[in-house]
């Protein structure tokens, strides 16, 4: 390699390597995004950068359901519009987004942060149960929405709960069976989605 050329093919190179480690970005993709971030106005490349940075920097977790925000407590939480009688449990907070874009659940939400696995060691404790429970004890829910995942994991983890909460008296359901066993929430489509949550059973 021109050694004059060098440095710009190591920066390249290292941007190339960066992103390929993103999930869902094969190397040609990564290769593709690399040469056109090169080819792009400085001022947008400088946005990307600093959006990532912003996200990283300011970003944290709802001291009420761990949801991502960026302040104490999330926009949800903050709502007052908002069922407090109801909460969801989700597994990944992207599974909100994806909740609230078909717009017909109004309660709260919990976020997990995983599911329980004993294969790959997660167990109970490594996921936020714990804070949940606390959420529960003041009585003010009337349910929980288990919305994990339609796998292994996901119902793994809704079992777990629906041993752990039904004994509050608190009435437990899960979405219904509309969603396709194996997939993730955050990429159900917005019909399938609204018809599960509509169609939620006792669990
Ligand atoms: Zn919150």
């Amino acid at each position: 390699m021109n050694q004059e050329l060098r440095p710009t093919a190591e920066a390249i190179y290292q941007l190339i390597l960066e992103l390929s480690k993103l999930p869902g970005i094969g190397p040609k993709s990564a290769q593709r995004l690399a040469y056109y971030l090169l080819r792009a106005p400085e001022e947008q490349a400088g946005r990307l950068a600093e959006a990532i940075l912003s996200v990283k920097q300011k970003i944290r977790l709802c001291s009420v359901c761990f949801n991502v925000t960026d302040s104490d407590t999330c926009l949800i939480c903050r709502n007052d519009q908002r069922d407090r009688s109801k909460i969801c449990i989700v597994e990944q907070p992207q599974d909100i987004l994806a909740l609230e874009h078909t717009g017909i659940y109004k309660g709260l939400y919990h976020v997990l942060h995983g599911a329980i696995s004993p294969t790959e060691g997660v167990g109970a404790d490594d996921i936020r149960i714990k804070e949940l429970m606390q959420r529960l004890q003041d009585g003010s829910t009337d349910e929980v929405i288990l919305a994990t995942n339609p796998n292994l994991e996901g119902e793994q983890t809704a079992m777990y709960l629906s041993h752990l909460i039904s004994p509050l008296g608190t009435r437990v359901t899960r979405l219904a069976r509309g969603l396709p066993f194996g997939t993730e929430l955050e990429y159900a489509d917005d019909v399938t989605l609204t018809q599960a949550i509509e169609g939620r059973q006792e669990f």
